[in-house]
């Protein structure tokens, strides 16, 4: 099976969050996900969680896979729950590690179990500073070439 370029987002509030991505990195090259490059971790509000959750530690990294999507998804998961996250896990909650699959080489998959490139990416900035810092050419493919919201000068002008 042919190489894909692939985006993986990072995020997590609990626990030692750069240390906790930087094994996450390891263990992702190690199972064959060939890194290309790595964004900075950024400190980021958390959104859609808990009442006074912790900030949150956000990051991007892309690379080659060769084998299915299912397959990355499963080791992203895999390697979640190596890293202190439980199985079962409530939505929108403080977690040690989150990694999303944000995009597939240039595929469209639209499963329950996956779903890329991924809906909510777009609209979340922890998602697209990092991705527009290390692969400023697939931006456009996860915002899905919809325009970017008008600034508020331009709504207060509309
Ligand atoms: P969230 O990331 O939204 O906080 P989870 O990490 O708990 O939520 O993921 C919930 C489910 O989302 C997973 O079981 C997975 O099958 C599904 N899913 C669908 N598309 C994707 C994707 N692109 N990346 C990661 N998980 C995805
Ligand atoms: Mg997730």
């Amino acid at each position: 099976m042919s190489e894909r370029l692939c985006v993986i987002a990072l995020g997590g509030n609990l626990g030692p969050v750069p240390q906790t991505f930087r094994r996450a990195l390891e263990a992702l090259s190690r199972a064959g996900f060939r890194i290309r490059r790595v964004s900075s971790f950024r400190v980021t509000k958390a959104v859609d969680c808990e009442p006074g959750a912790p900030d949150f530690l956000n990051a991007a990294v892309s690379g080659w896979w060769s084998g299915e999507a299912l397959a990355l998804l499963a080791l992203c998961q895999r390697i979640e729950a190596e890293n202190g996250r439980p199985r079962s896990h409530a939505y929108h909650v403080s977690r040690t590690l989150d990694l999303d699959l944000i995009l597939f080489g240039d595929e469209s998959i639209r499963t329950q179990r996956l779903f890329v490139p991924h809906p909510r990416a777009a609209e979340r900035d922890f998602v697209m500073d990092p991705l527009r810092e290390i692969e400023p050419d697939l931006v456009e493919r996860v915002a899905g070439g919809r325009p970017p919201a008008p600034s508020a000068s331009e709504r207060r002008l509309s």
